[in-house]
């Protein structure tokens, strides 16, 4: 579920600093648990290919819940 509000802001993709998982809020499924990470934990990022994401985490995990390829 994409959220409006703090610290997602629209965005798609949801980064936990706390386990450095990377979620897809829009195949998000319950087991990912969003709501009950500590939102300051969270970075959020637009697309995949958002230089940021690469240079802050160059060893980011993919959710087996919400990023299943
Ligand atoms: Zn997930």
């Amino acid at each position: 579920m994409i959220r409006s509000t703090y610290p997602f802001f629209y965005k798609r993709y949801a980064y936990d600093n706390s386990t450095n998982l990377l979620h897809d809020l829009k195949n998000e499924t319950p087991a990912c648990n969003i709501d009950n990470i500590d939102k300051d934990l969270i970075e959020a990022y637009s697309s995949l290919n958002e230089g940021s994401l690469i240079l802050d985490h160059p060893v980011y995990k993919k959710c087996p819940h919400c990023m299943d390829e």
